[in-house]
């Protein structure tokens, strides 16, 4: 096994590393391309990063040493893949304060004739006579009476 750079002989260490190139300075810079971080399918339950240089990852995985289908694969979920069909969670907003559309006098008055036993059309009546500015009437009693207290 010969250098592809310059063509010296390459340790035999080396060359059984997978390395194509020599230990020279000319030839590091040539060829040598550094780490790089490749996802690599372990199992079935996810992948792993392997730091090495792309091609030991080759060899490594080529001797089996990665699931083989899943090696260099991209680390985005392609379409269609169980992760890219997963719906993404949307983010639960908190329940809305109850609208009461009426006066605090309002229900104050309302639910004091209701304690004191009388009907929606009598509270009413009550309410009318009591405080007509109010402009209490049974559809307001009915939807007072059944939101509860504050
Ligand atoms: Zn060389």
């Amino acid at each position: 096994m010969t250098c592809i750079g310059c063509g010296t002989e390459l340790a035999a260490e080396r060359a059984e590393l997978g390395y194509r190139y020599c230990l020279a300075a000319a030839c590091q810079e040539r060829f040598r391309r550094g780490p790089e971080v490749t996802a690599v399918g372990v199992n079935k339950s996810g992948e792993s990063f392997v730091v090495a240089e792309p091609d030991e990852v080759r060899r490594r995985a080529e001797a089996g040493e990665f699931a083989p289908k899943n090696a260099a694969l991209p680390t985005t979920p392609a379409s269609g893949t169980r992760e890219a069909r997963r719906p993404r969670r949307r983010p639960t907003r908190p329940a809305a304060p109850a609208v009461r559309p009426w006066t605090p006098q309002q229900e104050k008055l309302v639910r004091l004739y209701h304690d004191m036993g009388l009907t929606p059309r009598e509270i009413v009546e009550r309410c009318r006579a009591a405080a007509p500015r109010l402009g209490v009437d049974e559809r307001l009693v009915v939807r007072i009476l059944s939101a509860p207290r504050r």
